[in-house]
């Protein structure tokens, strides 16, 4: 590792509003109006922002498709004495968002790394959702197939928190069939779409009301979302339709009761509400 000089620059990471121009920060404001080079996702999206707070900043793109190649100018430029600020085309750069890799190099290089907080899709989603907020899981995009998408959720369908997923609207009423599927249509979710914009609108319901919801008005297709999905409680961990697949594989190898407690211990569910439902099958 190099030691920077004392007098390198700072790399900020700057958030900007997830639609709403009103939430930039006034320290957001003054770093990109201060910093020497601004490094953006998009940089034609940026200068829209930009020119709307006259900053006529000197601007590159750092995208995920050439971070790798430009962190090593942007470290020469730090060390060198310029600082750099680097933006998304939305909220904190780094969530679902490039940066990841130019903050790593520029922290094991020894350079100033600061934040300037802001705007997240992800956080103002999980404040507005009536979920418990002590714990939660972001779990960043789900996948666009629903093979896919259903084996994510099959790998959370026992996490305890609360989980926040960003997903496009276009494909909300599929997500939600396949939370029906892995997760039960008893669990509790809250849909919040195009946040800080005209349309906002935050929807929560049980699963399978939130697929009749969706269905019925294609508007709710529109725009940008967060999915949240409560995690799985008492109630949540009642016997999904996984749940009840796997008793039934397991009921072909073993007697019922071991059956039971086998699958009560993997899913967490009540042993007695498995033993009675298994009954139901003779
Ligand atoms: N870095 C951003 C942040 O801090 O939220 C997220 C970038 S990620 C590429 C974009 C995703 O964030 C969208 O597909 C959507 O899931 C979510 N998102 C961004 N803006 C949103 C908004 N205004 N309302 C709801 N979701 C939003």
């Amino acid at each position: 590792m190099t030691l920077p000089e004392e007098n390198a620059g700072t790399l900020f990471i700057v958030a900007t509003p997830i639609g709403n121009l009103g939430d930039i920060s006034q320290r957001a404001i003054d770093t990109l109006r201060d910093v020497d080079i601004i490094a953006c996702e998009d940089t034609r999206h940026t200068k829209k922002l930009l020119s709307a707070f006259s900053i006529n900043g000197k601007t590159m793109s750092l995208h995920d498709h050439n971070e790798r190649q430009k962190q090593e100018y942007i470290g020469e430029q730090l060390t060198a004495g310029n600082n750099v600020a680097l933006v998304s085309d939305a909220g904190t750069p780094l969530i679902s968002d490039p940066g990841f890799h130019l903050v790593r190099y520029c922290r094991q290089l020894g350079l100033n790394v600061s934040p300037v907080p802001g705007a997240c899709a992800a956080i103002a989603a999980l404040s507005v959702a009536g979920l418990p907020t002590d714990r939660f899981a972001f779990e960043g995009f789900l996948p666009s197939k629903s093979g896919a998408r259903q084996a994510t959720l099959q790998n959370v369908a026992n996490e305890t928190r609360t989980m926040v997923f960003y997903d496009a609207p276009r494909r909300a009423i599929d997500t939600v069939a396949d939370i029906v599927t892995v997760l039960g249509e008893e669990r509790y979710i809250v849909i919040a779409r195009e946040l800080t914009k005209t349309f906002e609108t935050i929807h929560s319901a049980k699963a399978g009301e939130m697929h009749a919801w969706l269905s019925n008005d294609p508007n709710q297709l529109k725009g940008e979302m967060v999915l949240i999905i409560e995690g799985m409680t008492a109630s949540a961990s009642e016997i999904t339709a996984d749940v009840e697949r796997a008793l039934k594989r397991v009921l072909k190898e073993l007697p019922p009761k071991k059956a039971c407690a086998v699958i009560a211990d993997l899913y967490s569910v009540n042993k007695k509400a498995l033993y009675e439902l298994s009954l139901s099958y003779k």
